[in-house]
């Protein structure tokens, strides 16, 4: 029994040291909501990369945006003894008992992309212009549709993310900061009138979801001859699902009579660039993951080496117990014209992975 003891003992001993790297105690813990989407993927290997580059042991999680399982992997973490957390939150609340753990023992905490809200305990945020990203989804339709110069009316369909994502809201604001004028002009109708967040959002950015809503749209506003002509998505995952829904009632089958409207997204994740070089989704924003995992390591750096990490933002992320010090990143909007420069000139996708034909 001793013996039995002794040896499960070990078991978990060379268990948890494994799961940090060299067999060390981890210095950081980096927490990635899923690996069902490529960027969180790249966002957590690219930071574990880096830190351990620098000389730190990392232990990096993926909770495949189950929430218990998010709270317990940061737990671990926390009993672990690791001197800085980089958490990207499935959603902005469940991880707060955990954090006031972290605080205690004295562990920093960098919000990674999305904002944890409702706690003193996040020291630093790192993200992209959240707003501006918005915006580039808004003006993408607006250039799409060409409304400085024909007067519509055109139909839009609006999709947001997932309501317990901060950084939902943002999108959203910026895309309507630029929609709403010409909803108000009447050059963009929404004929299903569903314009607001509760309407609209997605829960955990499922695209499933997103293609039923699609569906039920389609079934319940469209079906008396009314055409879609813009959907405004915000994330690729989504977009997939919306360009399926859409296709499955004939939009976009090479038929000129219903072309495919225009569907944005974000991410630039590789199935959807192939759309657009497919013609099928029109645009993606590109957030250079890789840009965004070294700003968090050079957060966590400074942290580690007691001087201030470099934040560009100082007004725009209220958590609703702080404003929480921000670095910025600036989003890029692509669709056919510049897919190659941004995306493969840069080494963030390999042109072998497409189909150019
Ligand atoms: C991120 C987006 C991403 C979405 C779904 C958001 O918080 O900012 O880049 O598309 O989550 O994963």
């Amino acid at each position: 029994m001793k013996k039995l003891v002794l040896f499960a003992l070990a078991l978990v001993t060379s268990l948890t040291l494994a799961a940090c790297g060299g067999g060390e105690q981890p210095d950081i813990g980096i927490s990635m909501p899923t690996t069902s989407s490529a960027r969180w993927i790249s966002d957590g290997e690219t930071m574990q990369e880096l830190f351990e580059e620098a000389g730190y042991n990392v232990v990096l999680e993926y909770a495949q945006d189950d929430i218990p399982t998010q709270v317990n992997q940061v737990e671990n973490m926390v009993t672990q003894g690791v001197q800085v957390l980089v958490i990207a939150a499935i959603d902005n609340q469940s991880l707060n008992n955990v954090l006031e753990n972290a605080a205690a023992a004295g562990i920093e905490v960098i919000a990674y992309d999305r904002l944890i809200m409702d706690t003193p305990h996040v020291s630093y945020y790192a993200t992209f212009d959240n707003f501006g990203v918005g915006q580039l989804m808004g003006q993408g339709i607006v250039d799409g549709l060409d409304l400085e110069n024909e007067d519509g009316p055109f139909n839009i369909e609006l999709f947001g993310g997932s309501p317990d994502d901060n950084n939902s809201y943002f999108f959203f604001d910026g895309a309507m900061d630029i929609l709403q004028p010409y909803i108000d002009s009447g050059q963009l109708v929404v004929q299903s009138g569903q314009t607001t967040m509760n309407e609209i959002g997605t829960l955990r950015w499922d695209g499933q979801v997103a293609q039923n809503r699609m569906e039920n749209l389609i079934t319940q506003y469209y079906s008396d001859g009314e055409e879609i002509h813009a959907v405004l998505s915000p994330y690729d995952g989504l977009s997939v699902g919306i360009i399926s829904a859409l296709k499955s009632n004939g939009y976009g089958l090479g038929n000129d009579d219903i072309p495919m409207p225009y569907v944005g997204g974000q991410d630039a994740e590789q199935v959807s660039v192939q759309l657009i070089i497919d013609g099928e989704q029109a645009s993606t924003v590109f957030k250079d993951t890789r840009t965004l995992a070294g700003v968090a390591v050079s957060m966590a750096e400074a942290i580690l080496e007691g001087s201030e990490p470099e934040i560009n933002d100082t007004e725009t992320y209220d958590n609703g117990e702080k404003i929480v010090p921000s670095y910025l990143l600036i989003p890029i909007y692509v669709d056919i014209n510049n897919w190659e420069e941004q995306l493969i000139d840069s080494g963030y996708h390999d042109i072998e992975d497409f189909d150019l034909d």
